[in-house]
């Protein structure tokens, strides 16, 4: 008797034994799909192994065989068991990342395919690459041909030309007839970003993201399995595409937060990416201005192999950089907390001289907390333990954990005084006191709220592009990625938003956000300017970034991450547990660290039980536990097996989340 092992989409992290009726004998392959029972259901299930007997009991029939030949390769078996090990999920839920949806509820039409059209393109490249840049080529493409594994960062700042040394090791890649992946956050998406790949490469180019989804995304995913789409570019999932014979990896904007999955699995796609480049026996590039302090470090060490950029394209030099106190400007009256007398007089400028401007915050909204003069209450969600935030253009109040809106009340909700105050300015403000102060400026905004609609975000930046807009305002949507070439002046609002999260990475952030927001000015032939206002003008983060330093940057950050033991000298693994009932969180929050440390005692630094920073969201309780290691693969293991002992826990439930971004 046979039986398959099979991984099923669910939050139970192991797989399940079926016997194969005989009739199925010839039919059954590691890679399938299938239908199986479960519990009082059907269930799709991914067949990940065939084996003689079964560790269980009562063990149930194979229903039917989807697929006359596997979808997964093995390639893609052993990526999503890799995850499912590193990242505690289930291989069932990572298996499932690697199907397009149709194919999730089991589809079986595999015979369509997107038309091709015939397009007409232009190759054009750089065939001039700059010293920099042919050396790096170089060595990238001394590891393509001999098809070999090797992680290489790319340090390069702003506009020095990393993404023609992809295109170029690309283009080698897909010479040989051989597939490449091209990760990009998926806030940079854009067409622009896009297009530049599309010109380079015509109909080879496959893109996924969340916005495409259903049949299109499953005529995709059929082109790449086909081979027909030689290049991938996407977001993280394009991490789990069905590439034929890969020859390169490519992740941009490694240092960027979003490549962590929040759902299950949650991977992280520049981890997991460095996995499946090994699986591949392939090189992968890491690139970035800013790069991460994990990559840093471990190129510093010689696991990765540093390669540099360090001049601009045309010798353009960075943008100037002034750093503003705002404590001064507070006594200069009402703008003056908002707009610094030196940003305002470089706007004036900046305008008359017919160029653009980009104003960053990193908050949307217009007033960012209300509370009562009398009594002193902060109007917070009902469901979260967050402050309510103040929408000017629908006027309501907002929460930003659970998007509940609520009107705006008349009296306190403590008090009933009607003294109710509006503080704190979000990227709605700015843009109607931009409005006020410059009545003839023609300004613009772009944030979550202001794209919300299909196109918007495009129709902004296309008028941006046309030089229809003199001043755009905007959160970190506007910090990435584009080229603007008449924008000469970026203006940081307030540098200290990031800085005032309790996180160990709000420093690194708010040094990369600066970092990138700066290197939107100046990118064409006038040289451009970054005004950075803030309260802690002498912070490590702002002086270095203003300097373009990235290495004194990371020598003072890397110096604390050593002494309080975070990443990248031990990974976290966060267990987090939730409940409705306060006490019963916190309690079996404190049950289970101790029994996770008297488990995992070895080599391990437990911190916590302790609340969530937002300790409420959706009515639930949030409590954690950190787990510092320096093996995840061997602690996640100890791990599972200790929670399996401990049993599930009342009215309480259980999360884990390895590598978190807190
Ligand atoms: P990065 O990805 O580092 O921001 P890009 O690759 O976008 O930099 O390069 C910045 C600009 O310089 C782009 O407009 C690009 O087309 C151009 N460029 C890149 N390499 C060269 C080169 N070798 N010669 C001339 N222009 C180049
Ligand atoms: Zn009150
Ligand atoms: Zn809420």
């Amino acid at each position: 008797m046979k039986y398959a092992e099979v991984g099923l989409n669910l939050p139970i992290d192991k797989t399940f034994h079926y016997r194969i009726p005989c009739n199925m004998a010839g039919e059954i392959e590691v890679g399938k799909r299938v239908w199986v029972p479960f519990s009082r259901r059907r269930m799709i299930g991914y067949v990940v192994g065939v084996t003689d007997n079964a560790p269980v009991f009562r063990v149930r029939d194979i229903e039917k065989v989807i697929d006359d030949s596997p979808i997964l390769s093995d390639d893609l078996m052993r990526f999503t068991k890799w995850i499912s090990d590193y990242y505690c999920a289930s291989w069932g839920s990572a298996l499932a990342s690697a199907i397009p949806s149709p194919l999730k509820s089991g589809k079986t039409s595999m015979k369509e395919r997107m038309p091709k059209r015939e397009e007409e393109y232009a190759p054009t490249s750089h065939l001039k690459p700059t010293v920099e840049q042919a050396k790096a080529i170089k060595e990238i493409k001394n590891f393509i041909e001999k098809s070999k594994f090797k992680v290489f960062l790319l340090h390069g700042i702003t506009s020095s030309g990393k993404t023609e040394v992809y295109l170029q090791c690309i283009s080698s890649v897909v010479e040989k007839g051989r597939s490449a992946i091209v990760l990009i956050p998926e806030i940079s998406l854009t067409p622009q970003a896009v297009e530049r790949f599309k010109s380079r490469f015509g109909e080879n180019v496959a893109v996924i993201h969340s916005q495409i989804t259903g049949g299109r995304r499953f005529k995709e995913w059929k082109n790449i399995k086909d081979g027909v789409s030689k290049i991938v570019i996407g977001a993280r999932s394009a991490l789990f595409s069905p590439v034929k014979d890969l020859g390169l990896i490519v992740v941009d904007e490694e240092h960027e937060t979003s490549y962590k999955q929040e759902d299950t699995p949650r991977y992280h796609a520049r981890e997991a990416a460095i996995e499946r480049a090994r699986i591949a026996g392939c090189p992968l590039i890491l690139g970035s201005a800013t790069p991460s302090l994990e990559s840093y470090y471990k190129a510093e060490k010689g696991e990765y192999k540093l390669l540099k950029l360090t001049k601009r394209i045309d010798n353009r030099p960075l943008p100037r950089a002034a750093i503003i106190d705002m404590k001064p400007e507070i006594a200069k009256g009402r703008y003056a907390s908002i707009i610094s007398t030196y940003l305002r007089r470089r706007i004036e400028e900046t305008v008359s001289g017919d160029k653009q401007i980009m104003l960053f915050l990193n908050r949307r909204g217009f007033s960012t907390y209300i509370n009562c003069k009398n009594c002193g209450h902060t109007l917070k969600c009902k469901k979260c333990d967050s402050v309510l935030v103040y929408h000017s253009s629908k006027k309501e109040l907002v929460c930003h954990y659970c998007n509940r809106r609520e009107g705006i009340p008349k009296i306190c909700p403590e008090c009933e005084s009607s003294y109710l105050n509006f503080s704190g300015k979000g990227t709605e403000k700015i843009e109607s006191e931009i409005h006020r102060i410059f009545p003839t400026a023609n300004i613009d905004r772009m944030d979550t709220d202001a794209t919300r609609r299909k196109g918007s975000h495009d129709a902004i930046l296309k008028k941006v592009k046309e030089g229809k807009t003199n001043i755009l305002v905007g959160t970190q949507m506007i910090a990435k990625g584009h080229d603007f070439p008449q924008v000469t002046l970026v203006g940081v609002i307030s540098a200290d938003v990031n800085l005032n999260i309790p996180d160990f990475r709000s420093s690194e952030r708010t040094f990369n956000l600066l970092t990138q927001v700066g290197g939107r000015a100046g990118r064409g032939k006038d040289a451009g300017e970054v005004v950075i206002q803030t309260y802690t003008p002498a912070h490590y983060a702002i002086k270095a970034a203003a300097k373009h330093d990235y290495e004194a940057f990371y020598r003072h950050e890397i110096g604390l991450r050593k002494d309080l033991n975070f990443p990248p000298f031990a990974n976290i693994i966060k267990i987090t547990l939730k409940s409705t009932t306060e006490a019963i969180a916190k309690d079996a929050a404190s049950g289970l660290a101790k029994y996770v440390r008297k488990k995992l005692k070895k080599n391990i630094d437990i911190v916590g039980p302790a609340p969530g920073v937002i300790a409420k969201i959706r009515n639930r309780y949030i409590w954690n536990i950190l787990i510092k290691t320096k093996d995840v693969l061997k602690t996640c293991g100890k791990l599972k097996s200790a929670l399996a002992d401990y049993g599930r826990i009342k009215r309480t439930s259980v999360g884990i989340d390895v590598d978190p971004i807190l």
